[in-house]
Protein backbone atom coordinates (compact mmCIF):
# COMPACT_ATOMS: atom_id res chain seq x y z
CA UNK A 1 0.00 0.00 0.00
CA UNK A 2 1.37 3.22 -0.87
CA UNK A 3 2.80 5.02 2.30
CA UNK A 4 0.55 8.51 1.68
CA UNK A 5 0.53 9.38 5.35
CA UNK A 6 3.91 8.30 6.38
CA UNK A 7 5.92 11.90 7.60
CA UNK A 8 9.11 10.60 8.86
CA UNK A 9 10.66 12.22 11.42
CA UNK A 10 14.17 10.90 11.85
CA UNK A 11 15.30 12.92 14.79
CA UNK A 12 17.96 11.58 16.23
CA UNK A 13 20.21 12.23 19.69
CA UNK A 14 23.51 12.24 18.29
CA UNK A 15 24.78 15.55 19.00
CA UNK A 16 21.51 16.64 20.01
CA UNK A 17 23.25 17.88 23.41
CA UNK A 18 26.00 20.48 21.22
CA UNK A 19 23.14 21.45 19.09
CA UNK A 20 21.24 23.17 21.79
CA UNK A 21 24.46 24.58 23.54
CA UNK A 22 24.78 25.98 19.74
CA UNK A 23 23.39 29.52 19.48
CA UNK A 24 22.29 29.46 16.18
CA UNK A 25 18.65 27.79 14.94
CA UNK A 26 19.90 24.80 12.92
CA UNK A 27 16.24 25.10 11.18
CA UNK A 28 17.57 28.46 9.53
CA UNK A 29 20.47 28.60 7.30
CA UNK A 30 21.16 32.13 7.06
CA UNK A 31 20.63 33.02 10.29
CA UNK A 32 22.82 30.29 11.34
CA UNK A 33 25.74 30.60 8.34
CA UNK A 34 27.04 33.75 9.98
CA UNK A 35 28.39 32.11 13.11
CA UNK A 36 30.02 29.09 12.00
CA UNK A 37 33.56 27.99 12.54
CA UNK A 38 33.66 24.06 11.57
CA UNK A 39 33.12 22.12 8.59
CA UNK A 40 29.68 22.61 7.52
CA UNK A 41 27.68 25.68 7.87
CA UNK A 42 24.42 24.51 10.04
CA UNK A 43 21.12 24.56 8.83
CA UNK A 44 18.57 22.74 6.92
CA UNK A 45 18.88 21.74 3.09
CA UNK A 46 16.57 20.11 1.15
CA UNK A 47 17.02 17.93 -1.72
CA UNK A 48 15.14 15.76 -3.72
CA UNK A 49 15.48 12.73 -6.18
CA UNK A 50 13.19 9.81 -7.81
CA UNK A 51 11.68 6.90 -5.15
CA UNK A 52 9.87 3.78 -6.18
CA UNK A 53 7.12 5.54 -5.82
CA UNK A 54 7.89 8.97 -6.76
CA UNK A 55 9.36 12.02 -5.35
CA UNK A 56 11.24 11.47 -2.61
CA UNK A 57 12.35 14.91 -0.66
CA UNK A 58 14.41 15.21 2.51
CA UNK A 59 15.71 17.84 4.70
CA UNK A 60 19.02 17.48 5.77
CA UNK A 61 20.29 19.49 9.20
CA UNK A 62 23.56 20.00 9.33
CA UNK A 63 25.43 21.18 12.78
CA UNK A 64 28.72 22.52 12.44
CA UNK A 65 30.55 19.37 12.20
CA UNK A 66 28.09 16.65 11.70
CA UNK A 67 25.27 15.06 9.68
CA UNK A 68 22.25 16.17 12.99
CA UNK A 69 19.19 15.17 11.52
CA UNK A 70 17.63 13.36 8.17
CA UNK A 71 13.80 14.52 7.42
CA UNK A 72 11.92 12.21 4.73
CA UNK A 73 8.72 13.97 3.66
CA UNK A 74 5.30 12.49 2.93
CA UNK A 75 5.95 9.57 0.36
CA UNK A 76 5.03 6.97 -1.58
CA UNK A 77 7.17 4.09 -1.59
CA UNK A 78 5.79 0.78 -0.90
CA UNK A 79 4.95 0.21 2.80
CA UNK A 80 6.84 -2.54 4.80
CA UNK A 81 9.46 -2.72 1.64
CA UNK A 82 10.43 1.22 0.79
CA UNK A 83 9.57 2.17 4.35
CA UNK A 84 12.36 0.10 5.41
CA UNK A 85 15.11 1.85 3.79
CA UNK A 86 13.48 5.24 5.01
CA UNK A 87 13.79 3.86 8.30
CA UNK A 88 16.75 2.68 8.02
CA UNK A 89 19.41 4.44 5.95
CA UNK A 90 18.96 8.08 7.55
CA UNK A 91 19.96 6.23 10.69
CA UNK A 92 23.29 4.64 9.35
CA UNK A 93 24.50 7.86 7.74
CA UNK A 94 24.35 9.51 11.05
CA UNK A 95 25.80 6.76 12.77
CA UNK A 96 28.62 6.63 10.68
CA UNK A 97 28.44 10.44 9.47
CA UNK A 98 29.17 8.70 5.48
CA UNK A 99 27.23 8.28 2.52
CA UNK A 100 28.62 4.86 1.84
CA UNK A 101 25.84 2.81 4.01
CA UNK A 102 24.42 -0.18 2.29
CA UNK A 103 21.25 -0.06 0.61
CA UNK A 104 18.45 -1.96 2.22
CA UNK A 105 18.36 -5.43 0.37
CA UNK A 106 15.24 -5.40 -1.66
CA UNK A 107 14.30 -1.96 -1.31
CA UNK A 108 17.41 -0.69 -3.27
CA UNK A 109 15.74 1.85 -5.77
CA UNK A 110 14.10 3.72 -2.37
CA UNK A 111 17.07 3.36 -0.83
CA UNK A 112 19.13 4.88 -4.20
CA UNK A 113 16.52 7.39 -4.23
CA UNK A 114 17.20 8.22 -0.27
CA UNK A 115 21.05 8.63 -1.25
CA UNK A 116 20.62 10.66 -4.35
CA UNK A 117 18.21 13.39 -2.39
CA UNK A 118 20.75 13.31 0.85
CA UNK A 119 23.40 13.79 -1.36
CA UNK A 120 21.68 16.65 -3.39
CA UNK A 121 20.73 18.09 0.02
CA UNK A 122 24.30 18.26 1.38
CA UNK A 123 25.30 19.32 -2.40
CA UNK A 124 23.27 22.18 -2.10
CA UNK A 125 24.99 23.03 1.39
CA UNK A 126 28.37 23.19 -0.11
CA UNK A 127 29.48 20.23 1.71
CA UNK A 128 32.33 18.31 -0.40
CA UNK A 129 30.74 14.97 -0.75
CA UNK A 130 33.90 13.02 -1.22
CA UNK A 131 34.46 13.65 2.27
CA UNK A 132 31.53 11.42 3.18
CA UNK A 133 32.48 8.09 1.45
CA UNK A 134 34.47 6.78 4.75
CA UNK A 135 33.54 3.17 4.01
CA UNK A 136 31.45 2.11 7.35
CA UNK A 137 32.64 -0.23 10.06
CA UNK A 138 31.21 -3.85 10.24
CA UNK A 139 31.46 -4.96 13.43
CA UNK A 140 33.88 -8.33 13.63
CA UNK A 141 32.24 -9.81 16.87
CA UNK A 142 32.19 -13.76 16.77
CA UNK A 143 28.79 -14.92 16.20
CA UNK A 144 27.50 -16.77 18.73
CA UNK A 145 25.41 -20.46 18.34
CA UNK A 146 21.73 -20.66 19.59
CA UNK A 147 18.77 -22.80 19.60
CA UNK A 148 15.48 -21.45 19.70
CA UNK A 149 12.97 -24.18 20.27
CA UNK A 150 9.13 -23.97 19.22
CA UNK A 151 6.31 -25.85 18.25
CA UNK A 152 6.01 -24.72 14.29
CA UNK A 153 9.27 -23.22 12.65
CA UNK A 154 7.82 -21.24 9.99
CA UNK A 155 10.57 -20.56 7.24
CA UNK A 156 10.17 -17.34 4.74
CA UNK A 157 7.92 -14.25 5.53
CA UNK A 158 5.94 -13.93 2.86
CA UNK A 159 2.12 -14.40 2.24
CA UNK A 160 2.37 -18.29 2.15
CA UNK A 161 4.46 -18.02 5.90
CA UNK A 162 2.82 -15.47 7.37
CA UNK A 163 -0.63 -17.17 7.11
CA UNK A 164 0.65 -20.27 8.07
CA UNK A 165 1.95 -18.47 11.18
CA UNK A 166 -1.17 -16.86 11.93
CA UNK A 167 -2.80 -20.33 11.68
CA UNK A 168 -0.74 -22.13 13.67
CA UNK A 169 -0.58 -19.74 16.64
CA UNK A 170 -4.32 -19.34 16.74
CA UNK A 171 -4.18 -23.19 17.02
CA UNK A 172 -2.33 -22.49 20.55
CA UNK A 173 1.17 -23.29 19.00
CA UNK A 174 4.36 -21.46 19.71
CA UNK A 175 5.66 -20.52 16.41
CA UNK A 176 8.61 -18.38 15.39
CA UNK A 177 9.11 -17.49 11.28
CA UNK A 178 12.75 -16.78 10.09
CA UNK A 179 13.28 -14.58 6.91
CA UNK A 180 16.94 -14.07 5.28
CA UNK A 181 15.52 -10.24 3.99
CA UNK A 182 15.29 -7.37 6.56
CA UNK A 183 11.62 -7.49 5.74
CA UNK A 184 8.57 -9.39 5.29
CA UNK A 185 6.74 -9.56 2.13
CA UNK A 186 8.62 -11.83 -0.73
CA UNK A 187 6.92 -11.65 -3.88
CA UNK A 188 3.70 -11.38 -2.11
CA UNK A 189 4.34 -7.89 -1.67
CA UNK A 190 4.47 -6.71 -5.35
CA UNK A 191 1.15 -8.93 -6.56
CA UNK A 192 -0.95 -6.55 -7.84
CA UNK A 193 -4.24 -7.45 -8.94
CA UNK A 194 -6.44 -9.69 -6.46
CA UNK A 195 -7.61 -12.89 -5.23
CA UNK A 196 -9.67 -15.42 -7.39
CA UNK A 197 -12.33 -17.01 -5.19
CA UNK A 198 -15.63 -18.42 -6.49
CA UNK A 199 -18.79 -17.86 -4.60
CA UNK A 200 -18.14 -16.10 -2.31
CA UNK A 201 -19.80 -13.38 0.05
CA UNK A 202 -18.12 -10.52 -1.88
CA UNK A 203 -19.83 -11.80 -5.11
CA UNK A 204 -23.05 -12.63 -3.59
CA UNK A 205 -23.10 -9.17 -2.14
CA UNK A 206 -22.07 -7.22 -5.99
CA UNK A 207 -24.46 -9.96 -7.16
CA UNK A 208 -21.34 -11.47 -9.78
CA UNK A 209 -22.62 -15.22 -11.00
CA UNK A 210 -19.38 -17.57 -10.54
CA UNK A 211 -19.00 -21.14 -9.23
CA UNK A 212 -16.17 -23.68 -7.03
CA UNK A 213 -16.83 -25.44 -10.70
CA UNK A 214 -15.88 -22.48 -12.81
CA UNK A 215 -13.17 -21.76 -10.89
CA UNK A 216 -11.56 -24.97 -11.16
CA UNK A 217 -12.36 -25.48 -14.97
CA UNK A 218 -10.59 -22.22 -15.73
CA UNK A 219 -7.75 -22.81 -13.53
CA UNK A 220 -7.12 -26.76 -15.30
CA UNK A 221 -7.99 -24.88 -18.97
CA UNK A 222 -5.52 -22.04 -18.11
CA UNK A 223 -2.42 -24.34 -16.56
CA UNK A 224 -2.75 -26.74 -20.01
CA UNK A 225 -4.66 -29.54 -17.95
CA UNK A 226 -1.45 -30.40 -16.01
CA UNK A 227 -2.44 -29.17 -13.02
CA UNK A 228 -3.32 -31.61 -9.89
CA UNK A 229 -6.35 -31.63 -9.91
CA UNK A 230 -7.12 -32.31 -6.42
CA UNK A 231 -5.14 -29.36 -5.25
CA UNK A 232 -7.17 -26.92 -7.71
CA UNK A 233 -10.28 -28.33 -6.30
CA UNK A 234 -8.87 -28.16 -2.71
CA UNK A 235 -8.20 -24.49 -4.13
CA UNK A 236 -11.27 -23.37 -5.29
CA UNK A 237 -13.41 -25.08 -2.50
CA UNK A 238 -11.58 -23.48 0.30
CA UNK A 239 -11.69 -19.95 -1.83
CA UNK A 240 -15.03 -18.29 -0.06
CA UNK A 241 -13.67 -19.47 3.14
CA UNK A 242 -10.45 -17.63 2.58
CA UNK A 243 -11.72 -14.54 1.36
CA UNK A 244 -14.00 -14.33 4.87
CA UNK A 245 -10.79 -15.52 6.82
CA UNK A 246 -9.16 -12.36 5.39
CA UNK A 247 -12.03 -9.95 6.30
CA UNK A 248 -12.16 -11.70 9.63
CA UNK A 249 -8.38 -10.91 10.47
CA UNK A 250 -9.15 -7.03 9.19
CA UNK A 251 -8.35 -7.24 5.42
CA UNK A 252 -11.13 -7.50 3.44
CA UNK A 253 -11.12 -7.84 -0.26
CA UNK A 254 -14.55 -6.45 -1.24
CA UNK A 255 -14.03 -5.19 -4.67
CA UNK A 256 -13.84 -6.95 -8.06
CA UNK A 257 -12.32 -7.33 -11.60
CA UNK A 258 -11.38 -10.39 -13.91
CA UNK A 259 -8.33 -11.51 -15.18
CA UNK A 260 -7.17 -13.50 -18.06
CA UNK A 261 -8.47 -17.07 -18.10
CA UNK A 262 -11.88 -16.30 -15.61
CA UNK A 263 -15.12 -16.87 -17.19
CA UNK A 264 -16.52 -14.62 -14.34
CA UNK A 265 -15.29 -11.38 -12.12
CA UNK A 266 -13.88 -13.22 -9.25
CA UNK A 267 -10.60 -11.44 -8.56
CA UNK A 268 -11.21 -9.93 -5.34
CA UNK A 269 -9.47 -6.60 -4.56
CA UNK A 270 -9.04 -3.92 -1.92
CA UNK A 271 -11.24 -0.98 -1.62
CA UNK A 272 -10.22 1.68 -4.64
CA UNK A 273 -8.30 -0.89 -6.81
CA UNK A 274 -5.06 -0.96 -4.77
CA UNK A 275 -2.71 -3.15 -4.74
CA UNK A 276 -3.24 -6.81 -3.09
CA UNK A 277 0.17 -7.53 -2.19
CA UNK A 278 1.59 -4.30 -0.28
CA UNK A 279 -2.21 -4.43 1.42
CA UNK A 280 -1.89 -7.95 2.26
CA UNK A 281 1.21 -7.61 3.16
CA UNK A 282 0.73 -4.46 5.83
CA UNK A 283 -2.09 -6.24 7.55
CA UNK A 284 -0.40 -9.83 7.68
CA UNK A 285 2.54 -7.74 9.40
CA UNK A 286 0.18 -6.26 11.55
CA UNK A 287 -1.41 -9.72 13.00
CA UNK A 288 1.79 -10.89 13.26
CA UNK A 289 2.90 -8.44 15.70
CA UNK A 290 -0.36 -8.16 17.55
CA UNK A 291 -0.16 -12.21 18.28
CA UNK A 292 3.44 -11.74 18.99
CA UNK A 293 4.77 -14.20 16.32
CA UNK A 294 8.84 -13.79 16.74
CA UNK A 295 10.02 -12.94 12.90
CA UNK A 296 13.62 -13.56 13.06
CA UNK A 297 14.70 -10.97 10.15
CA UNK A 298 18.40 -11.21 8.11
CA UNK A 299 18.32 -15.08 9.18
CA UNK A 300 19.04 -17.52 6.07
CA UNK A 301 17.47 -21.06 6.66
CA UNK A 302 20.69 -22.86 5.17
CA UNK A 303 19.80 -26.82 5.81
CA UNK A 304 17.17 -28.79 7.29
CA UNK A 305 17.42 -30.95 10.24
CA UNK A 306 16.60 -34.82 10.45
CA UNK A 307 16.11 -36.76 13.41
CA UNK A 308 14.86 -40.22 12.88
CA UNK A 309 13.36 -39.53 8.92
CA UNK A 310 11.23 -36.87 10.45
CA UNK A 311 11.93 -33.20 9.87
CA UNK A 312 12.61 -31.53 13.61
CA UNK A 313 14.80 -28.37 12.97
CA UNK A 314 16.46 -26.18 10.35
CA UNK A 315 19.72 -24.44 10.36
CA UNK A 316 19.93 -20.80 9.89
CA UNK A 317 22.26 -18.00 9.89
CA UNK A 318 21.46 -14.81 11.29
CA UNK A 319 24.20 -11.60 11.29
CA UNK A 320 25.14 -12.33 15.38
CA UNK A 321 24.25 -16.05 15.51
CA UNK A 322 24.37 -19.39 13.59
CA UNK A 323 20.99 -20.71 14.69
CA UNK A 324 19.18 -23.83 15.37
CA UNK A 325 15.63 -23.82 15.13
CA UNK A 326 14.17 -26.98 16.42
CA UNK A 327 9.88 -27.43 16.41
CA UNK A 328 8.25 -30.32 15.99
CA UNK A 329 6.92 -29.12 12.67
CA UNK A 330 8.53 -26.91 9.60
CA UNK A 331 6.69 -25.35 7.24
CA UNK A 332 8.95 -24.58 4.17
CA UNK A 333 7.10 -20.83 2.52
CA UNK A 334 10.26 -19.68 1.02
CA UNK A 335 8.67 -18.77 -2.80
CA UNK A 336 9.87 -19.62 -5.89
CA UNK A 337 13.31 -18.98 -7.61
CA UNK A 338 12.37 -16.48 -10.18
CA UNK A 339 15.49 -14.75 -9.21
CA UNK A 340 17.85 -17.33 -9.58
CA UNK A 341 18.80 -16.63 -12.99
CA UNK A 342 21.29 -19.79 -13.18
CA UNK A 343 18.35 -22.21 -11.59
CA UNK A 344 15.88 -20.53 -14.42
CA UNK A 345 17.63 -21.41 -16.76
CA UNK A 346 18.80 -24.85 -16.13
CA UNK A 347 15.10 -25.84 -16.10
CA UNK A 348 14.10 -23.17 -19.19
CA UNK A 349 17.68 -22.23 -21.33
CA UNK A 350 15.66 -19.68 -23.15
CA UNK A 351 14.71 -17.49 -20.38
CA UNK A 352 18.07 -16.11 -20.41
CA UNK A 353 18.56 -12.48 -20.25
CA UNK A 354 14.67 -11.65 -19.54
CA UNK A 355 14.27 -9.26 -16.96
CA UNK A 356 12.72 -10.45 -13.91
CA UNK A 357 9.36 -9.47 -11.32
CA UNK A 358 10.60 -11.22 -8.50
CA UNK A 359 12.18 -9.95 -5.13
CA UNK A 360 15.56 -10.81 -4.74
CA UNK A 361 15.08 -13.22 -2.02
CA UNK A 362 12.99 -15.67 -4.41
CA UNK A 363 16.46 -17.66 -5.12
CA UNK A 364 14.74 -21.14 -4.93
CA UNK A 365 16.45 -21.97 -1.19
CA UNK A 366 13.43 -23.98 0.10
CA UNK A 367 13.19 -26.13 -3.03
CA UNK A 368 16.86 -26.81 -2.78
CA UNK A 369 16.66 -27.79 1.11
CA UNK A 370 13.64 -29.79 0.72
CA UNK A 371 15.02 -31.76 -2.21
CA UNK A 372 18.17 -32.46 0.28
CA UNK A 373 15.72 -34.20 2.45
CA UNK A 374 14.28 -36.26 -0.40
CA UNK A 375 11.14 -34.27 -1.35
CA UNK A 376 9.98 -34.61 -5.01
CA UNK A 377 9.77 -31.97 -7.28
CA UNK A 378 6.50 -31.62 -9.94
CA UNK A 379 6.84 -29.34 -12.87
CA UNK A 380 10.13 -27.30 -12.29
CA UNK A 381 10.35 -26.24 -15.84
CA UNK A 382 7.33 -24.52 -15.53
CA UNK A 383 8.13 -20.97 -15.42
CA UNK A 384 5.90 -18.08 -16.05
CA UNK A 385 6.83 -14.83 -18.46
CA UNK A 386 4.45 -11.97 -17.21
CA UNK A 387 3.37 -10.34 -20.93
CA UNK A 388 3.47 -6.53 -19.32
CA UNK A 389 6.49 -5.37 -17.16
CA UNK A 390 8.39 -1.83 -17.76
CA UNK A 391 11.79 -3.04 -18.77
CA UNK A 392 13.86 -0.61 -17.03
CA UNK A 393 12.38 -0.72 -13.98
CA UNK A 394 11.51 -4.30 -13.76
CA UNK A 395 7.94 -2.62 -12.57
CA UNK A 396 4.90 -5.39 -13.49
CA UNK A 397 1.59 -4.06 -14.59
CA UNK A 398 -1.36 -5.40 -13.15
CA UNK A 399 -3.60 -7.75 -15.30
CA UNK A 400 -6.22 -5.81 -13.82
CA UNK A 401 -5.47 -2.84 -15.95
CA UNK A 402 -6.36 -4.66 -18.74
CA UNK A 403 -9.22 -5.95 -16.98
CA UNK A 404 -10.37 -2.61 -16.20
CA UNK A 405 -10.54 -1.81 -20.06
CA UNK A 406 -6.45 -1.16 -20.85
CA UNK A 407 -5.60 -2.26 -24.20
CA UNK A 408 -2.11 -3.56 -26.03
CA UNK A 409 -0.76 -1.81 -29.32
CA UNK A 410 2.40 -2.75 -30.90
CA UNK A 411 4.92 -0.44 -32.26
CA UNK A 412 2.38 0.35 -35.31
CA UNK A 413 -0.27 1.32 -33.65
CA UNK A 414 -2.25 -1.69 -33.86
CA UNK A 415 -4.04 -4.52 -31.31
CA UNK A 416 -2.79 -7.75 -32.27
CA UNK A 417 -4.66 -9.83 -29.18
CA UNK A 418 -7.54 -10.31 -27.12
CA UNK A 419 -5.39 -8.68 -24.23
CA UNK A 420 -7.01 -11.12 -21.50
CA UNK A 421 -5.78 -15.02 -22.73
CA UNK A 422 -3.55 -16.47 -20.54
CA UNK A 423 -0.17 -14.91 -19.88
CA UNK A 424 1.73 -17.04 -21.94
CA UNK A 425 -0.44 -16.49 -24.99
CA UNK A 426 -0.37 -12.67 -24.26
CA UNK A 427 3.43 -12.90 -23.91
CA UNK A 428 3.86 -15.11 -27.23
CA UNK A 429 2.00 -12.54 -29.17
CA UNK A 430 4.24 -9.92 -27.81
CA UNK A 431 7.32 -11.18 -28.87
CA UNK A 432 6.21 -11.86 -32.49
CA UNK A 433 5.61 -8.23 -32.47
CA UNK A 434 8.10 -6.21 -34.35
CA UNK A 435 10.86 -5.21 -31.50
CA UNK A 436 9.19 -8.02 -29.47
CA UNK A 437 7.57 -5.14 -27.14
CA UNK A 438 4.16 -3.49 -27.00
CA UNK A 439 2.32 -0.73 -25.15
CA UNK A 440 -0.40 -0.42 -22.14
CA UNK A 441 -3.11 2.03 -23.31
CA UNK A 442 -5.28 3.34 -20.94
CA UNK A 443 -6.86 6.64 -19.88
CA UNK A 444 -7.94 9.28 -17.45
CA UNK A 445 -11.22 7.15 -16.49
CA UNK A 446 -9.36 4.37 -15.67
CA UNK A 447 -6.63 6.01 -13.66
CA UNK A 448 -9.36 7.72 -11.42
CA UNK A 449 -11.37 4.40 -11.02
CA UNK A 450 -8.14 2.05 -10.17
CA UNK A 451 -5.10 3.28 -7.61
CA UNK A 452 -2.47 0.68 -9.71
CA UNK A 453 -3.26 2.40 -12.71
CA UNK A 454 -2.55 6.51 -11.48
CA UNK A 455 0.35 4.69 -9.80
CA UNK A 456 2.41 4.09 -12.72
CA UNK A 457 1.66 7.12 -13.74
CA UNK A 458 3.13 8.77 -10.59
CA UNK A 459 5.86 6.36 -11.11
CA UNK A 460 6.59 8.21 -14.19
CA UNK A 461 6.15 5.22 -16.13
CA UNK A 462 4.30 6.40 -18.88
CA UNK A 463 4.39 9.05 -21.65
CA UNK A 464 0.77 10.85 -22.06
CA UNK A 465 -0.66 13.18 -23.90
CA UNK A 466 -4.19 15.19 -23.58
CA UNK A 467 -5.20 13.85 -27.12
CA UNK A 468 -4.78 10.27 -28.90
CA UNK A 469 -2.95 12.17 -31.50
CA UNK A 470 -0.69 14.04 -28.78
CA UNK A 471 0.10 10.72 -27.01
CA UNK A 472 0.81 8.96 -30.26
CA UNK A 473 3.52 11.51 -30.88
CA UNK A 474 4.87 11.16 -27.51
CA UNK A 475 4.97 7.03 -28.30
CA UNK A 476 6.59 7.76 -31.79
CA UNK A 477 3.50 5.40 -33.75
CA UNK A 478 1.67 6.55 -36.28
CA UNK A 479 -1.01 9.26 -34.96
CA UNK A 480 -3.33 7.86 -37.74
CA UNK A 481 -3.70 4.32 -36.87
CA UNK A 482 -3.55 4.46 -33.15
CA UNK A 483 -6.63 6.79 -33.98
CA UNK A 484 -8.37 4.77 -35.70
CA UNK A 485 -7.45 1.54 -33.12
CA UNK A 486 -8.52 3.32 -30.06
CA UNK A 487 -11.98 4.50 -32.32
CA UNK A 488 -12.81 0.78 -33.56
CA UNK A 489 -11.72 -0.52 -30.14
CA UNK A 490 -14.60 1.98 -28.56
CA UNK A 491 -16.96 1.04 -30.68
CA UNK A 492 -16.22 -2.73 -29.52
CA UNK A 493 -17.29 -1.83 -26.57
CA UNK A 494 -20.52 -0.32 -27.07
CA UNK A 495 -21.15 -3.06 -29.11
CA UNK A 496 -19.69 -5.48 -26.92
CA UNK A 497 -18.58 -6.76 -29.58
CA UNK A 498 -14.71 -7.60 -30.53
CA UNK A 499 -14.46 -7.99 -34.10
CA UNK A 500 -11.21 -7.87 -34.59
CA UNK A 501 -9.96 -10.46 -31.72
CA UNK A 502 -12.82 -11.56 -29.94
CA UNK A 503 -12.27 -10.38 -26.48
CA UNK A 504 -15.16 -10.39 -24.51
CA UNK A 505 -14.13 -9.62 -21.00
CA UNK A 506 -12.99 -6.31 -19.13
CA UNK A 507 -15.09 -3.88 -21.77
CA UNK A 508 -17.27 -2.07 -19.17
CA UNK A 509 -15.63 0.87 -19.77
CA UNK A 510 -13.96 2.64 -23.34
CA UNK A 511 -10.99 4.61 -23.65
CA UNK A 512 -11.95 8.19 -24.13
CA UNK A 513 -11.31 10.52 -21.51
CA UNK A 514 -7.95 12.29 -21.68
CA UNK A 515 -5.06 12.32 -20.97
CA UNK A 516 -4.06 9.09 -22.82
CA UNK A 517 -1.56 7.21 -21.21
CA UNK A 518 0.87 4.43 -22.79
CA UNK A 519 3.46 2.46 -20.86
CA UNK A 520 6.06 0.38 -23.13
CA UNK A 521 6.49 -2.98 -22.29
CA UNK A 522 7.74 -6.68 -22.96
CA UNK A 523 7.63 -10.00 -20.68
CA UNK A 524 9.17 -10.74 -17.85
CA UNK A 525 10.35 -13.62 -15.52
CA UNK A 526 7.10 -13.85 -13.12
CA UNK A 527 6.14 -17.28 -11.45
CA UNK A 528 7.86 -20.13 -11.38
CA UNK A 529 4.91 -22.69 -11.11
CA UNK A 530 6.47 -25.98 -10.29
CA UNK A 531 8.03 -27.24 -6.75
CA UNK A 532 7.90 -29.55 -4.19
CA UNK A 533 5.05 -32.14 -4.03
CA UNK A 534 2.73 -31.76 -2.04
CA UNK A 535 -1.28 -33.19 -1.20
CA UNK A 536 -4.18 -31.21 -0.19
CA UNK A 537 -2.85 -31.27 3.46
CA UNK A 538 0.34 -29.77 2.13
CA UNK A 539 2.64 -32.00 3.55
CA UNK A 540 5.48 -32.40 1.51
CA UNK A 541 5.76 -35.49 -0.34
CA UNK A 542 8.75 -37.58 -0.39
CA UNK A 543 10.74 -39.87 -3.06
CA UNK A 544 8.61 -43.15 -1.63
CA UNK A 545 5.59 -40.98 -2.62
CA UNK A 546 4.74 -40.81 1.48
CA UNK A 547 4.51 -37.65 3.35
CA UNK A 548 8.29 -36.55 4.86
CA UNK A 549 7.20 -36.43 8.69
CA UNK A 550 7.00 -32.73 10.16
CA UNK A 551 7.19 -31.03 6.52
CA UNK A 552 4.66 -29.11 5.64
CA UNK A 553 5.25 -26.55 2.29
CA UNK A 554 2.65 -24.04 1.11
CA UNK A 555 2.92 -20.58 -1.54
CA UNK A 556 5.62 -20.24 -4.83
CA UNK A 557 7.77 -22.70 -3.28
CA UNK A 558 5.29 -26.04 -4.40
CA UNK A 559 4.12 -27.36 -7.54
CA UNK A 560 1.01 -28.48 -9.09
CA UNK A 561 -1.57 -26.20 -8.40
CA UNK A 562 -0.73 -23.82 -11.57
CA UNK A 563 0.42 -26.36 -14.07
CA UNK A 564 1.75 -24.73 -17.44
CA UNK A 565 0.38 -21.53 -16.45
CA UNK A 566 -0.89 -19.54 -13.49
CA UNK A 567 -3.91 -17.60 -13.72
CA UNK A 568 -3.53 -13.90 -12.53
CA UNK A 569 -5.24 -13.87 -9.34
CA UNK A 570 -4.49 -17.60 -8.56
CA UNK A 571 -0.63 -16.80 -6.68
CA UNK A 572 -2.52 -14.76 -4.16
CA UNK A 573 -5.21 -17.47 -3.71
CA UNK A 574 -2.29 -20.27 -3.08
CA UNK A 575 -0.64 -18.60 -0.91
CA UNK A 576 -3.55 -17.49 1.69
CA UNK A 577 -5.72 -21.26 1.04
CA UNK A 578 -2.42 -23.45 1.29
CA UNK A 579 -0.73 -20.90 4.14
CA UNK A 580 -3.99 -21.47 6.17
CA UNK A 581 -3.86 -25.35 5.68
CA UNK A 582 -0.25 -25.70 6.35
CA UNK A 583 -0.44 -23.53 9.81
CA UNK A 584 -3.60 -25.70 10.66
CA UNK A 585 -2.21 -29.16 9.42
CA UNK A 586 1.21 -28.07 11.30
CA UNK A 587 -0.44 -27.09 13.99
CA UNK A 588 -2.50 -30.33 14.36
CA UNK A 589 1.06 -32.71 13.51
CA UNK A 590 2.26 -30.81 16.67
CA UNK A 591 -0.45 -32.83 18.64
CA UNK A 592 0.33 -36.51 16.86
P1 LIG B 1 4.93 -16.85 -1.21
O1 LIG B 1 4.19 -16.04 -2.23
O2 LIG B 1 4.94 -18.29 -1.51
O3 LIG B 1 4.55 -16.52 0.19
P2 LIG B 1 7.09 -14.97 -1.19
O4 LIG B 1 8.09 -14.77 -2.26
O5 LIG B 1 6.06 -13.93 -0.98
O6 LIG B 1 6.47 -16.41 -1.39
O7 LIG B 1 7.83 -15.13 0.22
C1 LIG B 1 8.90 -16.00 0.42
C2 LIG B 1 9.78 -15.42 1.51
O8 LIG B 1 10.77 -16.37 1.90
C3 LIG B 1 10.54 -14.17 1.08
O9 LIG B 1 10.32 -13.14 2.00
C4 LIG B 1 11.99 -14.63 1.04
O10 LIG B 1 12.91 -13.61 1.35
C5 LIG B 1 12.00 -15.71 2.11
N1 LIG B 1 13.10 -16.67 1.96
C6 LIG B 1 13.56 -17.24 0.82
N2 LIG B 1 14.59 -18.07 1.08
C7 LIG B 1 14.78 -18.04 2.44
C8 LIG B 1 15.70 -18.66 3.32
N3 LIG B 1 16.66 -19.47 2.87
N4 LIG B 1 15.61 -18.39 4.64
C9 LIG B 1 14.66 -17.54 5.11
N5 LIG B 1 13.79 -16.89 4.31
C10 LIG B 1 13.82 -17.15 3.00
Amino acid sequence: MMNKLLSLLLVLALGLTMVACNAAPSSNQSAASAATTGKYTPGAYEGTAKGYGGDLKVTVTLGDNQIEKIEVAENKETAGVGSVAIEKLPTAIIANQSLAVDAVAGATVTSKGLLEAVTAALVSAGVDINTLQAPVEKSAVEKRAETVEADVVVIGAGGAGMVAALEAKAAGKNVVIIEKMAMAGGNTVKATGGMNAAATSVQKELKVEDSVKTFIDDTMEGGHNINNLELVTALAERSAGAIDWLASIGAPLPELTISGGATNKRTHRPEGGSAVGSYLVEKFVQNIEKNEIPVYYNTKATELVLSDGAVTGVKAEGEEADYLFTGKAIIMATGGFGANEEMYTKYKPELKGFVTTNAPGATGDGIIMAEAVGAQLVDIDQIQIHPTVHQATSIMLTEGLRGDGAILVNQSGERFINELKTRDVVSAAEIAQEGGYAYVIFDQGLCDRVKAAAGYVEKGLAVQGDTVEALAEQMKVPSETLSATLKSWNKAVADKKDEAFGRDTGMEYDLSKGPFYAVQIAPGVHHTMGGLKIDVDTHVIGASGEPIPGLFAAGEVTGGIHGGNRLGGNAVADIVIFGRQAGQSAAAYCDK
